[in-house]
């Protein structure tokens, strides 16, 4: 009797776990699915796929011919472009969907957080007195900081990173290459290392990130933290737990003929 195949739409610690904890059941079938950004991934448990989908009929498509029973949206909350397809393309299909969406992080007592709506207003915001800035901010947007060349910018990202094509990356801005989670020490030392002032960052939420906010505190470093997009329409939940959760709700309620159907 064929399996229910889940689709896991991941790229986050979150994606990675659903892969672990669904890939040793036997009543189901889980595929995890990866942007394909980074040179060397890390890969998730069980059977998986890389690269984009092709936008809403892409995914629809996709959906429909690998017999997809339910999707599961791990994708970071900043990831928006995917998320929102995810939802119109299960939709369109009629397959089930969530969402995980972590709750923000915010700002506790001792922090200094400066709050903007975007990576350029970021950019335009940083004060002129900030003596050398942490940007963690992925690195598909540093190109914003390119600016301003009146500030030094240490970049932490996974690997290095082709500056835009017909540009180099400017001199004030250094890179460490590392990927998390990063612990509260590690966090402390990167900054005190780097002479770190100020740091960018998005309200990523969830706790495998936040080290970074309470190092921040520690040093009294400046933070200017970009919010979030809007969550997505449709059913969300907080973390991977309440994926599964949700899923096992969705295979129980599943009509009986669903097996011979597919
Ligand atoms: P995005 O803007 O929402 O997505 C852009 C396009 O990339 C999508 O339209 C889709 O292409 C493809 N894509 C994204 N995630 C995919 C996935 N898991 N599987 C297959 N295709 C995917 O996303 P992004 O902000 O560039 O992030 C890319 C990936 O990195 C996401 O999977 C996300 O979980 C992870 N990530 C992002 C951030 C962040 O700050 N944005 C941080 C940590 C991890 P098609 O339209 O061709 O299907």
């Amino acid at each position: 009797m064929e399996r229910p195949r889940i689709l896991i739409l991941g790229g986050t610690g979150e994606g990675f776990a659903l892969a672990e904890r669904l890939a040793d059941r036997s009543d189901l079938e889980a595929v995890s699915s990866l942007a394909g950004r980074t040179a060397a991934p890390r890969r998730p448990l069980g059977e998986y796929r890389t690269g984009g989908f092709g936008g809403v009929a892409g995914l629809r498509q996709y959906l429909i011919q690998n017999r997809i029973f339910a999707v599961l949206d791990a994708t970071h909350p900043f990831a928006n472009h995917i998320s929102a397809n995810a939802h119109h393309a299960a939709r369109e299909a009629g397959i089930a969907i969530c969402h995980i969406w972590r709750e923000p992080w915010e700002p506790r007592g001792g922090d200094h957080w400066h709050e903007v709506a975007t990576i350029e207003e970021a950019a335009r915001s940083l004060p002129a007195d900030a003596t050398r800035v942490l940007l963690t901010i992925g690195s598909t947007e540093l190109a914003a900081f390119c600016g301003r060349d009146d500030l030094d910018f240490v970049a932490r990202v996974v690997a290095p990173i082709a500056a835009p094509p017909g540009e180099v990356w400017p001199k004030c801005l250094d890179f460490v290459y590392d990927r998390g989670p990063f612990s509260l020490a590690n966090e402390i030392q990167l900054m005190r290392a780097h002479e770190i002032s100020h740091m960018v960052t998005k309200n990523s939420g969830g706790e495998a990130a936040r080290a970074k906010l309470d190092a921040a505190r520690e040093l009294s470093v400046g933070v200017t933290m970009v919010r979030r997009p809007p969550p997505p329409p449709g059913d969300l939940v907080a973390s991977a737990g309440g994926a599964l959760h949700w899923l096992d709700s969705q295979l129980a309620a599943r009509p009986r003929s669903f097996s011979a159907s597919q």
